[in-house]
């Protein structure tokens, strides 16, 4: 079995550690530390923009395969906040922890019918294609905004980020159980069918 690896434009280990689960062991992924390239600023105002802006700074570096992916949470009432800038939503520095606070209080007069949200995840892949264009893949999780939160597993907006399916909080489900049915679980899984794997 050839195994290919693929440099994650990212520093976050947890997140090449998820990613590396979900393309199996046919793949390789490395962070870009591995080459020591810096944080990049995710300057775009889209999730495609970012995505790409992080893929390219790498390829145009390094020119090995490379994933860049972004992700947020999108909310109907909020316009759609709060978006690409889902980490720093209650500020530059905010904790998960703040940013939940910050949505639960915006939203504390909001009925649960009008609390429907969804995850979005934009990956670019750049490396394969001969004239250097990016592939981009798209996956999204449809839910609402509970009010409270409820269980202790994942991250960011898992708390308070509740699945239509099972009515169970993001947080509430084993990790596995995500990645099967998250925003980034599928596009990584339309990633993995066009690089082939099983
Ligand atoms: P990024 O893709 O690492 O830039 O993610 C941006 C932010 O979106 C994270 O810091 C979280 O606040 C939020 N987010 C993205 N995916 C998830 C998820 O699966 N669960 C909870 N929050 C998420």
């Amino acid at each position: 079995m050839c195994i290919e690896t693929i440099v994650l434009a990212s520093h976050n280990r947890n997140k090449a550690q998820e990613i590396q689960m979900l393309l199996g062991n046919q793949f390789h992924v490395i962070l870009q530390q591995a080459f020591d390239i810096p944080p990049i600023e995710e300057t775009g105002s889209t999730f495609e923009e970012n995505a790409l802006l992080k893929a390219k700074t790498v390829y145009d570096i390094i020119g090995l395969p490379v994933i860049g992916d972004d992700s947020g949470l999108e909310v109907v009432a909020l316009n759609n906040q709060p978006g690409v800038y889902s980490s720093r939503f209650a500020g530059d520095n905010a904790s998960d922890d703040d940013n939940i606070d910050k949505l639960l209080r915006k939203m504390h007069n909001i009925p649960t019918e009008k609390r429907t949200a969804r995850f979005r995840c934009v990956v670019a892949f750049l490396g394969t294609s001969s004239d250097d264009q990016p592939v981009f893949f798209e996956g999204e999780w449809a839910g609402y905004i509970a009010k409270e939160r409820r269980g202790k597993n994942g991250f960011g907006y898992d708390p308070v980020f509740v699945d239509l399916q099972s009515n169970l909080t993001a947080a509430e489900l084993e990790p596995d159980q995500k990645n099967k049915i998250s925003h980034r679980g599928k596009a990584m899984q339309s990633l993995k069918s066009y690089l082939g794997g099983s």
